[in-house]
Order: C-alpha cells, then structure tokens, then sequence
C-alpha cells in the first residue's frame, strides 16, 4: 500500500497529465503505468468504444490469451441484453464488462458504487458469487478463471454517455478500498473529458489540413490554368499574325482567290474562338481564386451602352439583323466598372445575334426604376424553354448538347456575365419564348462613388493587334 499522500499526488499527477493531453495513445500508455503505481495491481487495461464494441486501447499486464479470451461487449443497441453485431453471439451481459459499460447496476449492492463502477477484493468469496449470481449469470468468467481476485471496473464517461471502462486487476486479495475506487472514478472522469478533447482537437487538427490541401489543390489549379492560358496565348497570336501576314501577301501578289479568301477567314475567325476561350478560362481562374477585382469610377451608363451596342452594328448586321437602341432616360451617373460592363453587354449581344436566325431585331434598352437601372439585350432568335432559363446561367451548360450543333460556343459566357452582374451588386434574368425570342435583363444598383464626383468618359479601349469585337463575334459565322 501506498502512503494517503503519495496517492493524492499520483492523483493529481494523472489528473494533470490528461488535461495536458497532445497525443491519445501515448497519454494513456503513461497513465496506466501510473495507475499501476497508485493501485499497485498487476493488470491494467483501458476499453473505449469503436465501432460497436470496446476494445482494449490500451493495456499493460493482461497476457495476450487473456485479452483474446475477452468477451465482446457490443451494445449497439442498448435497449437489447443480448449483442446484436451480426457475427457476434455473445451476451454482453455474461460478465461484468458488460453490466458496467451497460450502466447496469444497483446501488444497493455493495459492490457497485452510485458512479456505476464494480469492485471486489476476493472474487472467490462464496457470499460476493452468491450475491452476484442473482445479478449475472456468468461470474465466474475470465478474470475469476484467469486467477484475478481483486478487480475493480470503472466506467468512463463522456457527455453523460459510457465511452469505455477501466479494468484493474490483480492475483492478490484486498487491493482496493471505497476512496481509492473514488480516486479511479474522478481520474476516469477526466479521462473521458480528456478524450472527448481530444477527439475535438483531432478534428480540428483534420479540418485545418484539409484546409489547407484544399488551398493547395486551389493554388496549383489556379497556376496551371493561368500558365497554361499564357501559354495558349502566344501560339495562337503568331498563328493569327501569320495568317495577317498571309493574307497581306496574296493581296500585294495578286494571287487572291475564292478559296483562299474563304480558308484564311476561317483560320482567323478560328483564331478568335480560341482566343475568347482562353480569355474566359483566365477570368473565371481568376474570378474563382478570388484574384478578379472591380475598378470602379463613375461614369454616364446610359452613354456607355449606347457606346457598347452602336460598336457593334457591323457584326449584328452582318447576320442580316437590325439593331435598335432605345432610352427612357438622358443619362444616369453610376459606379461601374467600364470593362466589366463592356463584356457584359458583348456576351449579351453576340449571343442575341448568334441565337437569332437571318431576320429580325435586337433591341438594347436602358431604363431606370426604384434606383435601378435597368438594361435589356432583346432578340427575335430561337427562345430558350422555360425549364432551362435558370441552367443557361450555370457553367459549361449549352442546351443544345448533340455532337453536330447548331451553334458554336463553350458554356461560359452566361456563367461569367452573371458573375460579374453579382460583383456589381446587380442581378441578371431572362424572360424567353421559344420560336419568338429571349430578353436578358440585368438590374444595376444607382450607386455612385463620393470620392470622385465627376464622371469619368467611356472610351472603349479596343486592342490594336486583335480587336476585341471580332473576338466577342468569332462564333457568328458560316462556313
Ligand atoms: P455559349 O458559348 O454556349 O453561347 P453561354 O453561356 O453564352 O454559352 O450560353 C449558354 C447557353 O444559353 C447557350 O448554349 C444557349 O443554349 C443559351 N442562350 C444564351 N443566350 C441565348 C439567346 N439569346 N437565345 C437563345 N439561347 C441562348
């Protein structure tokens, strides 16, 4: 036996022990050889609950054929004595394991305590097998046939619910007494409380890794697509200049024919679809990795439009359409960003001109309504059913999806051009008949920014090597 001082300090030790707890395992290696010090038995082991069972998490002492010759003590069922794991035919409540981890006991046994644990100095006293036999029907299990006569089992708990318990054994007689039991139980209390942090802090542990492969993975993704997009840009830019080159040539010689003509503009036009793709793989990469920011300055919106869709009458016309621009009001100073907007309206007006057959009108309005502004980008084109108008704004989505389709295109546009709608704080719909046409509508908030109080001029800055609109327009063509 142990002093009562030198108990209060292993006490305490263990208790500090698992409230600095880092590492599971190793903590409850560590404290099991302590508990063989304060109690100085033979055999410790500690069974906490997996996957329907308790297995020994740890243990020191019990011979191997002991631990094997253990009974199962599933309770996956709690409302069930009998175990009901498929393969498992055991009676969870044969031995004593089984009652404790159960919380099935009596108070006004002896050897139970009102914590629900069970402890005995002699588990051969006929009076002790008497007593208990009237409670379970297998005493004389394992641990008595393994020899053990003082054996203590205390129940760990965890949010109120059994966990697991601990099993203390030894051959000698009289190992325990009822304050040495009490100091088991308020060591398994902060046993349980110690694995339910750290079970908190593996999660936490887990998520934050997780955390940070996801960033990973985001960060790789978002490099191979900006590099690759770079990459992409440059051979088709050469290609593009060559063909320039090219057709320059067979100006200056004279050597221009049908054929040629015809093979040079699809190898251009060719040249333009790539390069609106690729610039729409590098907004999204960049709108997605959070890197996409507005450039916000006040500007006359109504004049912008206007600006926008006048820009691109040749391209509408071209298709044998008419393009219309109506106001309901002279002009209306907002915050925006002009590229933004420009791609906006291009993606809008190059899809009402390539979704509309050689007839008919493509009407921008601009209006202004409970502090909106309000523009619409109407055509006369195919329609769009009414199942798909909120798909036709996801990513990638084209509804008409057979191998052989009747128009050109990737599926981004939509997607991006509600993006960047959001990012004003705006919205966009559409309103569609098919076989009559579709109207997009996008509503932008009237905000103005205080600091700059004039308004900044529209000026379509149009790349002088590639120009932007036969970009926008690539997809309108005909072979
Ligand atoms: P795409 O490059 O395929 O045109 P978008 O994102 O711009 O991609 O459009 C997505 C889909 O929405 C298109 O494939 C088409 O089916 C439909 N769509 C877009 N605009 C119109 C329109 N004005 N009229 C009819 N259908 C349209």
């Amino acid at each position: 036996m142990i002093s009562p001082l030198e108990r209060e300090m292993l006490v305490k030790n263990i208790c500090t022990k698992l409230n600095r707890i880092t590492n599971l395992k190793s903590t409850m290696d560590s404290v099991i050889t302590d508990l063989k010090k304060l109690t100085k038995c033979d055999a410790i082991g500690l069974r906490l609950h997996e996957n329907g069972d308790y297995p020994y998490y740890s243990y020191d002492g019990f011979s191997k054929s002991f631990i094997l010759k253990e009974n199962s003590l599933c309770v996956k069922d709690a409302s069930k004595d009998k175990c009901n794991e498929p393969d498992c035919n055991n009676n969870n409540l044969e031995c004593m394991c089984g009652n404790i981890v159960k919380g099935n006991f009596d108070p006004e046994l002896s050897f139970f305590t009102k914590k629900g644990s069970f402890w005995t100095n002699d588990t051969n006293e006929p009076w002790l097998s008497e007593a208990i036999e009237k409670y379970t029907s297998n005493i004389r299990g394992n641990c008595v046939k393994s020899g053990y006569l003082s054996v203590a089992l205390i129940p760990i708990k965890s949010n109120g619910e059994i966990i697991g318990l601990l099993q203390i054994n030894s051959k000698q007689k009289g190992m325990f007494d009822l304050q040495l039991i009490e100091y088991l139980e308020a060591i398994c209390e902060a046993l349980g409380m110690a694995i339910d942090n750290n079970l908190i802090h593996i999660k936490l542990k887990e998520d934050e890794e997780l955390l940070r492969i996801r960033e990973m993975i985001e960060k790789v993704k978002f490099e191979f697509f900006i590099n690759m997009s770079h990459e992409l840009r440059t051979p088709i830019n050469v290609i593009l200049s060559t063909i320039q080159l090219m057709s320059a040539n067979i100006k200056k010689e004279g050597t221009n024919n049908e054929y040629n003509e015809k093979y040079l503009k699809i190898a251009k036009q060719n040249c333009f679809r790539l390069i609106r793709l690729v610039n729409n793989i590098l907004d999204i990469t960049r709108i997605d990795s959070g890197l996409y920011e507005l450039r916000m300055s006040n500007y006359d919106i109504v004049e912008m439009i206007e600006k926008i869709t006048l820009s691109v009458k040749d391209f509408v016309e071209y298709k044998g359409l008419k393009l219309k621009f109506s106001k309901s009001i002279g002009s209306r100073i907002i915050a925006c960003d002009p590229e933004k907007i420009e791609m906006i309206l291009l993606n809008l007006l190059s899809n009402a001109t390539k979704y509309s057959e050689y007839k008919g009108t493509v009407t921008v309005r601009v209006e202004s309504k409970n502090e909106k502004i309000i523009i619409s980008v109407k055509d006369q084109g195919i329609g769009i059913p009414k199942e798909n108008l909120e798909k036709i704004f996801e990513r990638y989505k084209q509804l008409d999806n057979s191998l052989i389709r009747n128009y050109e295109g990737y599926g981004i546009g939509l997607a991006l051009v509600k993006t960047l709608v959001e990012m004003h704080d705006g919205t966009i719909y559409v309103r569609s008949t098919p076989g009559k046409g579709s109207k997009f509508i996008v509503e932008l908030p009237i905000k103005v920014l205080k600091d700059s109080d004039k308004a900044a001029k529209f000026n379509s800055k149009i790349n002088k090597r590639i120009d932007k609109l036969d970009v926008y327009f690539s997809d309108i063509y005909e072979l």
